[in-house]
């Protein structure tokens, strides 16, 4: 039977970062996967992780499943990072959280509540958005329309066209809108603009599916959450899909939750039922060792201090590279790279076609996706400049 199967082909990004990782020449640059890169070119274990991780291992007793909910530490304080402890959905208790496995068990488990809901709901998806949420999303059955977001041309959020074609949006659509830091084209929604998307929606009993993987990585972790924290105040209910990935560097523990706003606190634990019944159909219990090291994280006076220092340190750095990269990208090409300095987050489309990108790889070992998206934390000092005049040389 299995002889019978046909042969995916491999995904677009991990099969780049693949043959990246394989590529032995030693000026290799590597941009492709979404990962935090210290100026060594490692990711690193946050020091407020590894005093947690040392605390767990002192005192883990057991490995015994985990609530089906979570960790509950964890899942008392994920909705406080993201909506702020003082949020009047949290004061209302009109929230409920689901610990998940990553951001993508986060979305997954959205989406899988949404059907339920409304099982002909159509998910409005930025043009463009991480590959990924189609596959999680379809999946579950949902049907898809499209939303322009950002111009090729001028490298920026293009708002009007948004707001055109979310003219389009009925009662019971979905759309969902990237919290901070837009993968893959970096740029984001002012506080303006969250609110005429939230009066939008409010106006067409749409509901936002709010993707929050970066929160503090692009300016802080208030800012960052500034959108997701006014559609939160504003609508009757949001779904929100958060990620400890990239913030908490706990990447591979596949660390996040879906946290539900709902308009009573009786909507919230029936969002909740439904939420674990999709988990138990999916996976039963999430995995317990990155929520129980972010719970202590986020939990602990002294291990946040530490972790909000290093965080922004990390956000700072990400925010020196694309100065410098813009810098030397404009002086060495004489185009205006100032988009880059400007736009937030991990990732930005440098603007190349297919063929130049593919020359940069195969000429200079400089390794971006197709789209000729960055991972602008891939870089290191030594490595800007390098990346300039290979940009340079292949767009002459
Ligand atoms: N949403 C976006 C926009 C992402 O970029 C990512 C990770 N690349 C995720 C969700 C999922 O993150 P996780 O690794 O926590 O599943």
């Amino acid at each position: 039977m299995l002889a019978t199967l046909s042969r995916l082909p491999k995904d677009s990004i991990l099969g780049l970062a693949a043959l990246a990782r394989a590529d032995e020449r030693s000026n290799k640059i590597d941009l492709t996967v979404g990962v935090y890169m210290d100026d060594n070119g490692l990711c690193p274990v946050m020091r407020a992780v590894q005093e947690a991780q040392q605390q767990l291992v002192q005192a883990e007793v057991s490995k015994a499943y985990l609530p089906p909910q979570g960790d509950p530490t964890f899942v008392a304080e994920m909705p406080k990072l993201v909506l702020g402890a003082g949020h009047r959905a949290l004061v209302e208790t009109r929230t409920a959280t689901i610990q998940t496995p990553g951001g993508c068990g986060a979305l997954r488990i959205a989406s899988e509540v949404l059907a339920v809901a409304n099982p002909s709901a159509k998910v409005w998806l930025p043009n463009p958005t991480w590959p990924v949420h189609e596959p999680l999303l379809g999946s579950v059955g949902l049907k898809f329309a499209r939303y322009d977001y950002y111009d090729y041309a001028t490298h920026s959020l293009n708002f009007e066209r948004m707001m055109q074609d979310l003219q389009g949006v009925k009662a019971g659509d979905a759309v969902l809108l990237h919290g901070c830091c837009h993968n893959p084209c970096g740029a984001d929604l002012n506080a303006e603009q969250w609110q005429i998307v939230a009066d939008l929606l409010l106006e067409r009993g749409a509901i936002p599916l709010i993707d929050i993987a970066y929160q503090g990585l692009g300016d802080d972790l208030e800012h960052d959450a500034l959108g997701v924290r006014m559609l939160a105040s504003q609508l009757p209910e949001v779904l929100i899909a958060a990620s400890c990935s990239k913030n908490l560097g706990l990447y591979r523990e596949r660390t996040g939750a879906t946290i539900f706003v709902t308009q009573s606190a009786e909507h919230a634990e029936t969002a909740l039922s439904q939420a674990l019944g999709a988990a138990r159909r999916l996976y039963s219990m999430p995995p317990a060792h990155g929520a129980i090291l972010a719970g202590k994280v986020l939990a602990d006076a002294h291990l946040n201090a530490m972790w909000q220092q290093e965080l922004q340190s990390m956000t700072q750095r990400i925010q020196g590279l694309r100065n410098q990269l813009s810098v030397a990208l404009t002086a060495a090409t004489d185009c205006d790279f100032s988009f880059v300095a400007q736009e937030k987050g991990m990732f930005s489309f440098l603007g190349l076609t297919p063929a130049q990108v593919l020359q940069l790889r195969e000429e200079q070992a400089v390794y971006m996706l197709d789209s000729s998206r960055i991972n602008v934390a891939g870089l290191k000092d030594a490595t800007v400049e390098p990346l300039a005049q290979a940009i340079a040389g292949v767009l002459r």
